[in-house]
């Protein structure tokens, strides 16, 4: 499992500012598709690519016991509990208030280790701001400016001093021939029905990973002659284990599992369709530019009429993906399960499929004299060159000038192209664009 770092703070001293910057993706053009839907209270922080982490913004700590306030209180301070760090956000210019304080008391009933972020401190003298704060007696104390990027190094560099290290590294399995898959979705879309059949088939070769038996459980197994790797998901819990009672230690394990995986295969229900909740786990696996397939379970509940219409409603849900592979399968029944595996090692193959310079530059001046940049203000972008930049997702780093000039709908057709030309399914494709050179 990835660490969790909570974010408490009264309303408006800038938690969700500071969320945002924190795990905001490096691709802005993920960000803007239509139908990605990202949950605004969980992400995953990768400023240090190296060690992850999980961020919650627990809404607010304060509040009555009754009503929603209550609920939202109650299960805000269960996160923060549950926790590695607490970032304890102040606003810098209003000062420490009732509220703060009563946030204060609460915390020193909790043994989780807590950051003090006075926040907002851009145009403040810091040191002034800080000391209001200092009889609060937190020892860590930060000043930062979310919305003008200020002081978020120090507080990256003495939140990884404090993180625990990836105690599961055994999961990374360094075999190439071993794909990691996750098998993530909403609750009761199937997930544990899946896993249970496919570790009963293949009952005599699937082993647990050593070291792997504590919270996160990964399983090995041989499929048709190939090797896989089942990355913790709900599904993998033993028979007996006490489920996590609370949705968002779920969502905690699915971030993790999705950011531990090279092929995502996220589960839908048939019968109901692209849920809010699927959206945002589909925006999670595109942030972690992890390769993608969707299983749309219990088609067997479906009658002929009602797959029809569903093929319908998903192709369009799920146009946004559309390089992702559907395969209709019945976890219940068994079918589809053939056809289930070898999409997801097409995806693979996909997401780890090695380029030279020489078939990138290639296809880069195919697509550039099929259909040249348009002319932007009597500019013309020139694409020169395209070199690979890693893999799992393929990246692709086109070097030329003028590039700020071309559209999104341009870097759209370069993406499309270089999928059509490299038979590149099932995963997402990065381009980076360098200036000059
Ligand atoms: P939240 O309610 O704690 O999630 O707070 P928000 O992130 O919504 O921020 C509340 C307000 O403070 C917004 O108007 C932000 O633009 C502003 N704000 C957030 N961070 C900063 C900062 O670093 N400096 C300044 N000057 N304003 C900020
Ligand atoms: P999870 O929460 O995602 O792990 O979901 P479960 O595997 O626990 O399944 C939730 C419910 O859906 C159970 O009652 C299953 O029997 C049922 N279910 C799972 N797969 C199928 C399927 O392919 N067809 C039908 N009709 N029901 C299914």
């Amino acid at each position: 499992m990835l660490p969790l770092v909570a974010l408490v703070g009264r309303p408006n001293v800038g938690k969700s500012t500071l969320f945002n910057v924190l795990t905001r993706s490096r691709d802005a053009l993920v960000h803007d598709e239509p139908g990605v839907t990202r949950d605004r209270n969980y992400g995953v922080c990768r400023l240090d690519p190296e060690r992850p982490f999980v961020l919650v913004d627990t809404g607010g700590i304060a509040g009555s016991e009754e009503g929603l306030a209550g609920a939202t209180a109650r299960q805000s301070r269960a996160a923060a509990e549950e926790a590695d760090l607490i970032l304890f956000v102040v606003d810098g210019r209003e000062g420490a208030s009732a509220i703060d304080d009563e946030i204060l008391s609460w915390l020193r009933k909790v043994d989780t280790p807590t950051f003090l972020v006075v926040n907002k401190v851009d145009g403040l003298d810091a040191q002034a701001a800080l000391a209001e704060f200092a009889r609060y007696g937190i020892k860590e104390v930060l000043g930062v400016s979310s919305a003008h990027k200020q002081g978020l190094d120090a507080l990256m560099a003495r939140t990884m001093a404090v993180l625990p290290r990836d105690g599961d590294t055994e999961i990374l399995d360094n075999d190439p021939e071993r794909v990691r898959i996750a098998f993530v979705g909403r609750p009761n879309v199937g997930k544990s029905t899946l896993v249970n059949r496919i570790l009963g088939e293949e009952r005599m070769i699937a082993s647990d990973v050593p070291g792997t038996t504590r919270d996160s459980i990964a399983v090995d197994l041989e499929r048709d002659g190939r090797k896989y790797r089942l990355i913790d998901t709900a599904g993998l819990r033993r028979k007996g284990r006490v489920e996590d009672a609370v949705e968002k230690f779920s969502i905690v394990k699915t971030l993790g599992a999705i950011e531990q995986c090279q092929v995502a295969v996220i589960m839908l229900d048939a019968v109901e369709g692209v849920t809010d909740q699927d959206a945002s786990v589909l925006g999670a696996v595109l942030d972690a530019g992890r390769a993608l397939v969707v299983g749309v379970n219990k088609w067997d509940g479906l009658t002929d009429y009602q797959r029809e219409q569903n093929e319908q409603l998903l192709s369009r849900k799920l146009a946004f993906v559309d390089w992702a592979e559907a395969v209709r399968i019945s976890a219940l029944h068994g079918s589809g399960m053939r056809e289930l595996f070898k999409a997801i090692h097409r995806a693979h193959s996909s997401a780890t499929r090695q380029f030279t310079t020489a078939e990138t530059t290639k296809a880069l001046e195919i697509a550039y004299e099929t259909n040249p940049p348009p002319v932007v203000r009597g500019h013309v972008a020139k694409l020169r060159y395209a070199h690979p930049g890693g893999d799992n997702p393929p990246t692709f780093i086109v070097h030329g000038s003028r590039l700020r000039t071309l559209s999104d709908s341009y870097r759209r057709y370069l993406e499309n192209f270089f999928r059509k030309r490299f038979k590149l399914v099932g995963t997402p494709v990065r381009f980076l664009f360098k200036e000059g050179e």
